[in-house]
């Protein structure tokens, strides 16, 4: 049986890709500190026999015993209120972090797949972004300790590819959603559902004319997974064209939400991209991937995971 390290494994992506793990044949053991992970999210996996959880920091030096065939390197704080309240964990853990997992791959003789992001290509004067952009970021704006963590990343993980020859693959993700979101992470989905949830009207951050396109987590796990398995060493963006100005996003979750609630206007972040949407031809070519959930099927099936999270917890207040 082949063994795989989900680091991040109690966060949003990472326990779905346990998961999938699980579910393809693979032991799983994932490991993370918590620092934005839940426990909930992997609580269903305790009683598999094939999977194991380890407690650690990965900025710090990583020991697995035993054999490794895979690492997905998933720790990272990722929405930007988590990354702005722990910069300097941040850029340890697209560093140091993945320099640990590169050297644990190295000596395992495992294969590993890193989570890189749409935040490469900054405030992309490119649209929609194709992976040969090189990306406009400010390395030293608020969102720098994420981007160029990442950009980091990327090199250092291209660097053993050519220098080791090691087996790398780097997925860039964009903006992705579903079920095991937190409702305070900050991020627009969970934000405004968490708003139209407690009958607040929705932020719209700037004058909503930003875009961003939304892809729902199965999709974006079948695509990493079939990067994992392709020989493809070179930068691959992850997810779905379907773009959306956020104020019309919002309009969509008022409907969804059944809410009576406004849009409300806030200053927009500094440095918050104005427009993004990925190119997925390499994806498509490659991988033979495209996503196939739409955003009305998918955002059906989160709020319907966000309303059952808050009645569990409501329920827990008054035990
Ligand atoms: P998340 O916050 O839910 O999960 C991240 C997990 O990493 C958490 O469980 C956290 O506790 C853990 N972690 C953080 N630092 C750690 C450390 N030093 N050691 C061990 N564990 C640590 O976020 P997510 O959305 O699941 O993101 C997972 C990965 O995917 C991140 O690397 C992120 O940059 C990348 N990504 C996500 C998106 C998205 O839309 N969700 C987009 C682009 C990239
Ligand atoms: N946003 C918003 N209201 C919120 C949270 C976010 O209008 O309550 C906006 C944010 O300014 C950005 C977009 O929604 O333009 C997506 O933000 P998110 O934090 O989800 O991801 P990212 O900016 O990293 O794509």
């Amino acid at each position: 049986m082949k063994r795989v390290l989900v680091t991040g494994g109690a966060g949003f992506l990472g326990s779905h890709l346990c998961d999938r793990m699980l579910r393809e044949g693979y032991s799983v053991i994932a490991m993370d500190n918590l620092i934005t992970g839940d426990l909930r999210n992997i609580e269903h996996l305790f009683k598999e026999k094939d999977f194991e959880f380890y407690h650690h920091d990965v900025s710090k030096f990583v020991h697995v015993p035993g054999p490794l065939d895979y690492i997905l390197h998933f720790a990272s704080p990722a929405s930007p209120i988590d990354y702005l309240k722990m910069p300097i964990q941040t850029l340890k853990v697209g560093s140091l972090g993945t320099h640990n997992l590169l050297g644990l791959a190295r000596v395992k003789k495992a294969r590993i797949l890193v989570a890189s992001t749409s935040e490469v290509y900054g405030d992309p004067l490119v649209h929609p972004q194709t992976e040969d952009y090189w990306g406009n970021v400010n390395p030293i704006g608020p969102r720098g300790v994420y981007d160029e963590a990442k950009r980091f990343q990327e090199a250092i993980t291209m660097a053993y590819h050519t220098f080791h020859g090691l087996e790398t693959r780097i997925v860039r993700i964009f903006n992705t959603y579903g079920p095991r979101m937190r409702l305070d992470d900050g991020r627009v989905l969970p934000a405004f559902i968490g708003q139209a949830l407690r009958g607040q009207d929705l932020t719209v951050f700037g004058d909503g004319s930003q875009t961003r396109a939304f892809c729902y987590v199965d999709d974006l796990v079948d695509g990493i997974y079939r990067l994992l398995m392709s020989d493809y060493p070179y930068p691959v963006n992850i997810g779905n064209p379907d773009e959306i100005t956020i104020q019309e996003f919002g309009e969509e979750i008022l409907k969804l939400t059944g809410a009576d609630q406004k849009l409300i206007h806030k200053p927009l972040p500094k440095d918050d991209p104005k427009q993004r949407k990925p190119d997925i031809t390499k994806a498509k070519e490659i991988l033979g991937w495209e996503p196939k959930v739409s955003r009305s099927e998918g955002l059906k099936l989160t709020y319907e995971f966000f309303k059952e999270r808050v009645k569990t917890e409501k329920a827990q207040e008054t035990e």
